[in-house]
């Protein structure tokens, strides 16, 4: 049901990223993936998505860090594929630290990356959408956007503020055919989450095994990590037509974690 549209997906080298291009890329969106990485790498995962789907994908390298950057971007995809329908902002990066030891380097990058990057790229994106008069805008939240957990303040406050901008865009542009939600996961077993574990562990004084058991599943009720397909599924309703009626909602996908 994407046949023909284009679809932007940062931060699509890893992860959920990665799952949700293949996802969009599999109901027929022509796809620019991003991300950091090993070039070769990079090239075999977007060849792979062009021929596992029959779709076109190329690659933007652009940084999340630099608003001009994200803006190359997106021209990028108009330039490629005439236009920019689908856009998931889903970079982030994550740092566990008490707030009183947290590194200013990490609260810009973290601030940077994970709520400026989402702004600069729905400023650079809604134009192609409102001339097209449809658009789907999906951000990548967290269940952190709803409720918090200790030692990740940074983290925390840029997922609180991206439910924040999700809601007012998508009062902005409510009337043109264009959404905009965020979905709020739980763990989803990544690098993301992987590469946390031995900072928690230092910052609460736990073993690698009582961090996933007693801090990572504790949180959600259905004690499994939610799965990168289950996100991406997500994702692709979102830009069905079956969900024309659903914006400025902030969804959670978190096995019960915010019905605490
Ligand atoms: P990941 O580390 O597997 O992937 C992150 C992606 O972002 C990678 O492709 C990486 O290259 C890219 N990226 C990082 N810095 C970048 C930069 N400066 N410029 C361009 N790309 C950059 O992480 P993930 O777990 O798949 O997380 C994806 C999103 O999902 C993030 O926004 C994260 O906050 C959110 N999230 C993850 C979980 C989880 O449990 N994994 C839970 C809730 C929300």
């Amino acid at each position: 049901f994407l046949a023909g549209k284009t679809a932007v997906v940062t931060g699509s080298t890893s992860g959920i990223g990665l799952g949700v291009a293949r996802a969009l890329a599999g109901v027929g969106a022509n796809v620019v993936i991003n991300g950091l990485g090993d070039a070769d790498q990079i090239e075999t995962i977007r060849a792979g998505i062009a021929a596992d789907f029959g779709i076109r994908c190329i690659y933007s390298p652009a940084n999340m860090l630099q608003p001009q950057d994200i803006r190359d971007m997106i021209a990028l995809a108009a330039s490629e594929f005439g236009g920019c329908d689908v856009l998931v902002n889903n970079a982030g990066i994550q740092f566990v630290a008490p707030v009183d030891e947290f590194p200013d380097d990490k609260f810009a990058a973290i601030m940077a990356i994970n709520l400026a990057a989402p702004f600069h790229a729905i400023k650079a994106a809604v134009p192609h959408m409102k001339a097209a008069g449809w658009g789907r805008i999906i951000n990548v939240a967290s269940a952190h956007a709803l409720v918090a957990s200790p030692f990740k303040s940074t983290y925390v406050a840029t997922k609180h503020g991206i439910a924040g901008l999700t809601k007012s865009v998508a009062l902005e542009v409510a009337a043109q055919g264009i959404t905009v939600n965020a979905i709020c996961p739980g763990y989803v077993w990544t690098p993301l989450v992987e590469s946390q574990i031995p900072d928690t562990m230092a910052a609460r004084g736990l073993t690698r095994e009582q961090v996933i058991n007693d801090v990572l599943l504790a949180a959600q009720p259905t004690k499994k990590f939610v799965q990168i397909d289950e996100v991406a599924a997500f994702a692709g309703f979102l830009c069905s037509d079956g969900a024309a009626s659903i914006t400025g909602a902030i969804l959670p996908i978190e096995g019960g974690w915010t019905a605490h």
